[in-house]
């Protein structure tokens, strides 16, 4: 079933014209239209599509896609966007090696995330959209050619497209829940054949996810070779909406070298503190940010000040020791080779 109550019969019930042909023509026309209106996917768009179940291809139908294989069907929702969540139970294999010793410390150099000084995308002039830094924006990779796809995962109301195009790529939001995405679909399933994307956005969405090494492989398959994968996840945030596991700077580190990535960087986001996302998100909700973030201040001074004593004492402590204990958010940036 179409979900717009807009279907072909009813525009041929229209009265445009006298003339039965160009009433047709006309209605071919409108139909075309709220086609395109509802659907944002494009043609080039189809051809990266998979079927979540499995992974073969889609073919475009009246109502949505179907997938040649399994024969699941994917109609679209009420916003335009193709749902291609799951429609059938599937389960996923995960294999753990037991025998790995646990990460030490001296494997990663974790270094706070620095303004490049000569990022591929110029963003200077732009505003930084929520969720994102100036540090985490200069590392963005430009889109090598026209037409590059990128997924921003777990999109939500898509307040990251305007940059995404800024550095060239061809969007694509994928959510569970958004009717702004271009596709919804999950996680743990992407709707992708293999190496469709140069770039994987993904902020604030780890924490979100049942299953986030899942996740992870499924974000890996679908990066093409040397892509890159820049994300931010939840550490000290209070829970919030449906969040399951929060992540510490190890963990985010673990959980992307279990997905197959290389670890570039992965940094604690300075200006987003413990307690001043505890304030914003668990003891003050809903108060304007400045206003909980100065309740905070006093607090958030004091144990800075406190750590620089310490560290004034006790020297192997350093900035980045109590930023890592201290974070609300890290930001990480990973490449597949
Ligand atoms: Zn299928």
């Amino acid at each position: 079933m179409r979900q717009s109550g807009w279907s072909r019969t009813d525009c041929w019930q229209g009265q445009f014209s006298e003339n039965l042909q160009e009433d047709v023509l006309i209605s071919e026309l409108l139909y075309e239209i709220g086609l395109q209106m509802r659907n944002p996917d494009s043609a080039r768009m189809w051809e990266i599509l998979a079927c979540p179940s499995c992974n073969h291809d889609l073919k475009k139908t009246e109502n949505g896609a179907v997938c040649i294989e399994c024969q699941s069907e994917y109609d679209y929702s009420a916003s335009g966007a193709l749902d291609l969540r799951l429609k059938n139970r599937k389960s996923y294999s995960l294999e753990f090696e037991l025998i790995t010793p646990p990460f030490p410390k001296s494997e990663f150099d974790f270094k706070l995330l620095n303004e490049i000084k000569k990022p591929e995308v110029d963003f200077s002039g732009i505003s930084v959209p929520f969720h994102l830094t100036r540090e985490l924006l200069s590392n963005f990779p430009k889109a090598k050619g026209e037409g590059s796809f990128m997924l921003d995962l777990g999109c939500g109301n898509t307040i990251h497209r305007e940059i995404c195009e800024l550095a060239g790529f061809e969007y694509i939001g994928l959510d569970y829940h958004s009717p702004q995405a271009t596709f919804m679909g999950d996680a743990h399933s992407l709707p992708f054949k293999n190496e469709s994307f140069e770039f994987i956005l993904s902020i604030a969405v780890l924490e979100h996810v049942r299953f986030p090494f899942i996740m992870m492989r499924e974000a890996f398959r679908v990066l093409k070779r040397k892509g890159k994968f820049v994300g931010t996840v939840s550490f000290l945030e209070p829970f919030h909406g449906d969040s399951f596991y929060h992540h510490t700077h190890f963990g985010v580190h673990y959980s992307l070298k279990f997905g197959g990535f290389k670890v570039e960087k992965i940094s604690p986001n300075k200006k987003w503190s413990a307690l001043r996302a505890q304030a914003a998100m668990g003891l003050f909700p809903k108060m304007p940010h400045f206003l909980s973030a100065s309740l905070v201040l006093p607090l958030q001074m004091l144990s800075v000040l406190w750590w620089k004593m310490g560290n004034y004492l006790n020297p192997p402590k350093t900035e980045i020791d109590r930023l890592y204990r201290t974070a609300g958010s890290f930001s990480f940036i990973a490449t597949k080779e």
